[in-house]
């Protein structure tokens, strides 16, 4: 690729070499100085939203002859705004293919749940992405850069961005390349410097996914997405389970538990007279004992056609049941519920707009 700095670090043009290719290689070919491209990578990710015109740390020619690449992958076409503190974003990539950034604000934090893939192929029952199908991988830079916009929508609140979670459209197992490259670029000092520790990644549970996560990127939080405990009732609504069971999802969590002696969170779809009876709270108490886990109960979002969330009381009756058998549960609240926060609901409802087809409109 480009110049090596002698350690095993990578260099900044190497860097931006990972992220933006199309600059790294209009500098290269334009001549200029190798510190150009630490100048152009330091811009773009520590200035979110301003474009390569606003460079003033670089010559005018330079910052003209870039400017056209644009500073950003994505390019917002909605944003809906929640009472709750949720601000969905309907990002466009250069092809037009339509993504989900989404920010939640907390009182100490913010949170960014980003989409890893256009569409999804694994096809959930209860899920808008899988529902739309697999369009394509996202690369690292459409991944970073839904980053930089939530980054740059928080400034005039003078907030920032401190965890990051893949939870949004998409497999993130299934495009891992380009994940585990945003992450190194997410982390890196000279740019945004996250934490590992404030990166989450949520799967369906892609077992030589999990094992390579924790051997390259150890530290990074791992969510797997679990939704029924017994193997007939996962394949109906999770299909990938006929190729990927739960038994061996779980043996990989384990696997990468050893790993990286990090707590494993658990995801927990709750589809009211589908997975949220005592029986069915106490057998994933049972799978589940004597793991370093915590699980979070999400009440679903519902999609055409498919199951309405369980009654309030049922939900806390099912983190109840899991607490009292010495389990950490929490039962997350409707974030988004008024814009419809549903993995990749707003993309299938834009979609659908666009289309012509009448939706179920928000707050239903
Ligand atoms: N593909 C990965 C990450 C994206 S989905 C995974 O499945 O884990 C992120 C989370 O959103 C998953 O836990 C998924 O189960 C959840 N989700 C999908 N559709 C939902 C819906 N209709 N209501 C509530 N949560 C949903
Ligand atoms: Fe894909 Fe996750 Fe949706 Fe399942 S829940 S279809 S794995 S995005």
């Amino acid at each position: 690729m480009s110049a090596q700095t002698g350690t095993d670090q990578p260099s900044t043009r190497d860097l931006l070499a990972l992220y933006r290719p199309d600059l790294e290689r209009a500098i290269a070919e334009a001549g200029h100085p190798s510190y150009r491209y630490a100048q152009v990578y330091q811009h773009l990710m520590r200035k979110p939203g301003s474009p390569l015109s606003e460079a003033t740390n670089l010559p005018s020619d330079l910052r003209e002859a870039l400017d056209p690449f644009g500073h950003s992958t994505l390019v917002e076409q909605r944003k809906w705004e929640d009472a709750d503190g949720t601000t969905k974003t309907l990002l466009a990539a250069g092809d037009g293919a339509l993504i989900e950034a989404v920010v939640m604000r907390y009182e100490r934090r913010s949170t960014a749940c980003l989409s890893s893939q256009v569409g999804c192929s694994l096809g959930c029952t209860f899920c808008s992405t899988g529902a739309m199908g697999y369009v394509r991988d996202l690369t690292a830079a459409e991944i970073v850069d839904q980053v930089h916009h939530l980054q740059a929508l928080l400034a005039p609140e003078d907030r920032s961005i401190s965890n990051i979670v893949f939870m949004g459209m998409g497999e993130p197992l299934l495009n891992l390349d380009a994940v585990l490259t945003a992450i190194r670029l997410l982390k890196d000092p000279e740019g945004m410097a996250f934490a590992q520790r404030a990166l989450s990644v949520s799967t369906i549970g892609i077992p030589s996914g999990i094992r390579r996560l924790a051997h390259e990127e150890p530290q990074v939080n791992l969510a797997i997405s679990l939704h029924a405990v017994d193997e007939k009732l996962r394949t109906q609504l999770v299909p990938a389970n006929r190729r990927f069971p739960l038994s061996e999802v779980l043996s990989a969590a384990d696997d990468h538990f050893t790993i990286t002696r990090r707590k494993l969170f658990v995801e927990y779809v709750l589809l009211g007279g589908v997975n949220d009876s005592t029986r069915h709270a106490i057998a994933l108490a049972e799978l589940l004992r004597g793991r370093v886990v915590t699980v979070n109960l999400i009440p679903c979002n519902p999609v055409r056609g498919g199951s309405e969330p369980p009654p309030g009381e049922v939900a806390a009756a099912f983190r109840d049941t899991l607490v009292q058998r010495g389990l950490n549960a929490t039962l997350r609240t409707g974030r988004g519920r008024a814009i419809l926060a549903g993995c990749g609901q707003l993309a299938t409802k834009s979609q659908a707009a666009k289309k012509g087809i009448r939706n179920r409109g928000p707050g239903r």
